[in-house]
């Protein structure tokens, strides 16, 4: 079922001024329950305007958002109906950290949502426990936790509102590759219990690797819409790079080494393992 729907969204920052930028341009997309989409695009193509638009954040200058069939701009439309839909990871979540400990700081979404304390309470431990959050730093204020672990529970603010859809703006970077695979991983296992994925990553290895579907913007517009594998070879002029797996298949290409088929899945694993062994 369709559960994200944009029609013709266009988005212009400061209009009426010398400054005008028109961010998005008559984007239109739908998104269904529980799949796993990344949102790629050089920088200031307009992913994180357009992440801004789908959670409400902003109103578009044109066009309609629809969640679940409604209008999320419409006066009638309840807002809490939309954050505890839909949330968003902002790009460094840890800055979001604001609590004098771990476990208020993850309390603070369901308690603005209206639950009780009690309530509040159960969701934030459910949630730091998805995240395998360790239990001895819950009453640790987030300002001494290691950087990954920072993540941790600023992802879990967001999934104790438990959303539906997950919304994440380049959640893994300036993470080591420890962190990264335990994000992406995290990311994957809750896809696999039916919650949707939009991620924004500027790793072309871990968009390989995770997602099953792929958007891709230039200049404001969606410029691709489609599999994963294709999303390299048609649009690869609109993103930051290629995956490792992809350069390395097209070398050996180039010194007349054809790879068999589906031999890139059999690289990919050896990557993923080299990978967890810090060889590259
Ligand atoms: P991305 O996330 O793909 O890097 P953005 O959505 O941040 O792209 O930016 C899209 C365009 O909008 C860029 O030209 C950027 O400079 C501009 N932009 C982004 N945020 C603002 C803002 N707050 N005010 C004015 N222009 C902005
Ligand atoms: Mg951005």
């Amino acid at each position: 079922m369709t559960q994200i729907e944009l029609k013709g969204i266009d988005y212009t920052y400061s209009p009426d001024t010398p400054y005008r930028v028109d961010a998005l341009k008559n984007v239109s997309l739908k998104i269904e329950e529980g799949e796993f989409v990344a949102l790629l695009g050089h920088t200031g193509s307009g992913k994180s305007t357009l992440l801004q638009v789908i959670c409400g954040l902003i109103k578009p200058s044109a066009g309609e958002v629809l969640l679940d069939g409604e209008d999320i701009n419409a006066k009638k439309y309840d807002a809490k109906k939309l954050r505890s839909k839909v949330g968003l990871v902002f790009q460094y979540p840890e800055y979001q950290l604001f609590e004098e400990t771990v476990i208020k700081d993850v309390c603070f979404g369901p308690k603005n949502l209206g639950l009780s304390n009690v309530e509040a309470q159960r969701r934030a431990l459910e949630a730091l426990d998805m995240v395998d959050f360790p239990r001895t730093l819950y009453r640790q204020s987030p300002f001494f936790l290691s950087g990954g672990q920072k993540r941790k529970a600023a992802i879990a603010g967001i999934l104790a509102m438990d959303p539906r859809i997950l919304i994440l703006d380049e959640p893994t970077a300036g993470l080591d590759p420890e962190g990264r695979e335990m994000i992406l991983g995290l990311m994957t296992r809750l896809n696999s219990e039916g919650i949707g994925i939009v991620l924004v990553s500027h790793s072309m290895d871990d968009v390989a690797e995770y997602a099953k579907r792929v958007l891709v913007m230039s200049e404001g517009s969606l410029v691709y819409d489609g599999g994963v594998r294709e999303a390299f070879s048609e649009r690869a002029d609109a993103l930051p790079g290629i995956p490792q797996v992809l350069s390395f298949t097209r070398s050996l290409a180039g010194i007349g080494i054809e790879p068999a088929i589906r031999a890139d899945e059999a690289l990919k694993n050896i990557l993923a393992r080299c990978r967890r062994r810090d060889i590259c």
